[in-house]
């Protein structure tokens, strides 16, 4: 290993700034430098400020003048905190996505190192009952029932508990906890937050011949790269076939990374890892504070936790011996980050895969067309469940014409009596709005005026419980008004239905039937959703209402029939992706029906029922579906079949984006490529943007695509640089955003 004592001592350091470039230091003053290595953190003078940067590399020779080097503030690891591997990783997202090294090198860290915390494990308080705790006669509590209380509390609980769990399960403990502690029934210890594997293992079920052929294809994958794409209908049991594959790996000594789109959205996945595998399983998301976030990286990097389940960022969690990458629902948008480094979670997995000589499984029963197009190019392994596992049969799938029909708050009269039926049996309905709140906006019976934000091209959303209209896009919230501004009418009525107008209506249509409505406004706070499936799980006769968050994998078997309240919502989209996360979104819903004993049945309420989409979805076939798309696309020549990048500026005016992006534009018409030719890539617009105004400022962008990865990436190469030198460049921000998943 090359150290600094070999050469002449300059350090390389990435820093986390807009800048592309790494900066030059010297080593610290007077301190040993023949253990630096690239990968450590180091504090260093960074203009006015002091920042934590990453040693990239160690020179002999620096470009600046060596007098105005300074040397570093401090070296903050013993050790490469960043290994070599995902040094390279990082190196290779911050070429491909265009963005600074030293910001991908910090989105690789969790926050408290990033901060500059030292690296360690460290455990959390927990209070658990001792022996002498466990026998306590409650007589000897009689006068002091809050200490008596707390101590049931611990005894029920039956294992330790931290000061996060006791603030909501009793609130305004410390002191009462402090007497039980004085009177030697209570043991304060230290507990690092891995998670502990629980007793009762589930065993798994006999695999049907397609989950067996892809086992198989996994098993022979494994110790060596290949993308496999696990395309199972919803219900085909994709998380037996996860098993399996983990279970070779763990066999083999080394760690699987899984990775899922919100974990807080699917807490039985999880439920379902503990119980099969009695291993630690380090958790990785944003649900955790940054202390567990830390332990769980550092434990995934010693090599202590075999399994890795987190989101997004977790792609990025360093592992002593990875074994394979696990992607599940790969389809969903929450793996593309939409701002700052704007990177997708499986492609860097795949790159990931390939550098570590491992295989990737990519699961869903909707794959992204990008997936699919892979698989039948031959360049992923296309692995099919067709059917669903053990019993279940799939949904009867139907599309209710309402046109003409008169609708109850949004339900026709079709739906209302279906609903009834499945209640009648002790089944569960579940229901699908994709708009929470109580109406999309509120509006005037007299002028028509609607209640619009001012920040935003966008309606204010009629929130009624909390008296609030709120904008969804920049969170501002008034009052409701109580008179039309335009008119002075006091007839302002909600317009159009949300989520808490439909479970308002559904309290009146159906009183006799529990109704539970899951969205982010019902669940917000910690471990809401997890109580909701809870109630969920084993009841009868509710009806279960929500927003996409239903969509999310979740295993109710006791649902048989599942209600889409209003397909024409997704029909008409801008964004060219728009066809098919509708009819993702549909198929999910819609898997969620009859994964028990007793087959399901999915009604879609719609005005346009010959609407080709809506036809090629229901036809239950999403292969087919897909295929159509994917046709359409190639004929528009677009992703997968061109390649793009969008160029987005954002200003306090609507001139100034599109200036900077209209020079921007000519000058990558000017520039003649390396060859001499004009730019391969084709530039398109600017445009504004779908929405406008958001937040008080104006958008719009520009198009970049070109027919190959290569060509877009020289392209961008050469002329991203040049952009901060148009003068236009200094009245806006812009960004880059490269395999662009939204145009909005
Ligand atoms: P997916 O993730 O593909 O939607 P799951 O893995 O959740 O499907 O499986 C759906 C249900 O089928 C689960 O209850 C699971 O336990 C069950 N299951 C999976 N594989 C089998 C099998 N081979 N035999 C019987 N039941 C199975
Ligand atoms: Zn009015
Ligand atoms: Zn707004």
């Amino acid at each position: 290993m090359q150290t600094v004592s070999d050469l002449a001592g300059i350090l390389q350091v990435a820093i986390p700034s807009p800048l592309p470039q790494t900066f030059d230091y010297l080593p610290p003053v007077g301190d040993a430098v023949d253990h630096l290595v690239p990968g450590m953190r180091v504090r260093v003078p960074f203009g006015r400020s002091q920042k934590i940067g990453v040693v990239v590399a160690l020179a002999s020779a620096s470009a600046v003048d060596p007098a105005r080097l300074k040397p570093i503030s401090a070296i903050l690891d013993d050790d490469a905190i960043v290994p070599s591997e995902i040094q390279s990783l990082a190196q290779w997202a911050s070429r491909y996505y265009h963005y600074s090294l030293g910001e991908v090198l910090a989105a690789t860290l969790p926050t408290l190192l990033r901060q500059g915390d030292e690296a360690k494990v460290s455990g959390e308080k927990v209070w658990s009952l001792n022996a002498a705790g466990m026998a306590v006669d409650p007589e000897r509590l009689k006068r002091a029932p809050r200490q008596l209380a707390l101590l049931q509390l611990l005894q029920q609980r039956g294992k330790p508990l931290n000061a996060g769990a006791l603030d909501v399960q009793f609130g305004n403990w410390r002191g009462i906890m402090r007497n039980l502690v004085d009177k030697g029934w209570i043991e304060l210890a230290e507990q690092t937050t891995l998670i502990v594997p629980v007793a009762e293992t589930s065993c798994a079920p006999e695999l049907n011949s397609a989950q067996q052929a892809a086992c198989d294809a996994i098993h022979n994958a494994l110790g060596g790269f290949e993308s496999l794409l696990l395309d199972g209908v919803t219900g085909s049991g994709k998380t037996e076939v996860y098993f399996s594959a983990v279970e070779q790996v763990l066999r083999a000594g080394q760690q699987a990374l899984i990775l899922v789109p919100e974990i807080g959205l699917t807490p039985q996945l999880l439920k379902r890892f503990q119980a099969r595998f009695a291993v630690p399983i380090a958790l990785l998301h944003s649900g955790l504070n940054d202390k567990a976030r830390m332990n769980s990286w550092l434990q995934a990097k010693a090599g202590a936790a075999p399994i890795i389940i987190g989101t997004r960022s977790a792609v990025f969690t360093p592992m002593k011996n990875l074994g394979i990458i696990l992607i599940d629902e790969e389809h969903d948008l929450s793996f593309k980050q939409q701002e700052g480094f704007r990177y997708h979670a499986r492609d860097v997995a795949i790159r990931r895969a390939q550098q570590a000589g491992i295989p990737i499984v990519l699961g869903s029963a909707t794959p992204s067309l990008e997936s699919l197009h892979n698989a039948r190019q031959g360049r992923f392994q296309h692995l099919l469940l067709p059917e669903r596992a053990g019993n279940a049969a799939p949904p009867r799938i139907r599309l209710l014409d309402v046109c003409q029909q008169k609708l109850t708050e949004g339900f026709s009269l079709m739906m209302l009596q279906a609903i009834q039926q499945h209640l009648d049996k002790g089944q569960q309905v579940l229901l699908f709005l994709n708009r929470r709140g109580y109406a999309p906006t509120l509006i005037c019976h007299d002028c028509g005026w609607l209640a619009n934000c001012q920040r935003c091209d966008a309606h204010m959303i009629l929130h009624k419980a909390r008296h609030l209209l709120r904008c969804h896009h920049c969170d501002s919230q008034r009052r409701i008004d109580s008179q039309c501004p335009d008119c002075g009418s006091v007839d302002l009525r909600p317009l159009g239905q949300g989520t808490e107008r439909a479970a308002e209506a559904l309290v009146e249509l159906f009183p006799n039937n529990e109704i539970i409505r899951i969205d982010r406004d019902s669940t917000r706070r910690k471990g809401e959703l997890q109580a909701v499936l809870k109630q969920v799980e084993g009841g009868k006769g509710q009806i279960l209402l929500g927003t996409q968050m239903l969509a999310k994998g979740h295993h109710l078997p006791n649902v048989t029939l599942v209600g889409i309240l209003d397909a024409d919502q997704g029909l008409f989209g801008l964004d060219f992706r728009s066809s098919e996360r509708m009819g993702q979104l549909i198929i999910q819903v819609a898997g969620r029906a009859g994964r028990g004993e007793s087959r399901g049945e999915v009604l879609i309420q719609t005005h346009h029922p010959q609407h080709p989409l809506l036809n090629g979805i229901i036809t239950h076939d999403y292969g087919r579906f897909a295929s159509d798309l994917l046709a359409e696309r190639s004929q528009a020549m677009l992703p997968p079949f061109r390649y793009i990048a969008v160029l987005r500026a954002e200003a306090s005016s609507r001139e100034m984006p599109n200036e900077f992006l209209s020079a921007a534009r000519d000058m990558g018409f000017q520039r003649p490529n390396t060859q001499g030719a004009h730019c391969p890539a084709e530039l398109l617009g600017p445009i504004p943007a779908a929405m406008e105004k958001r937040a008080g400022r104006y958008r719009a962008q520009l198009l970049i695509q070109a027919d190959n990865r290569a060509q877009l990436h020289n392209f961008l190469r050469h002329w991203l640089p040049q952009l901060s030198q148009l003068p236009q460049a200094k009245k806006v921000r812009w960004s880059i955003d490269v395999d662009a998943m939204e145009l909005s």
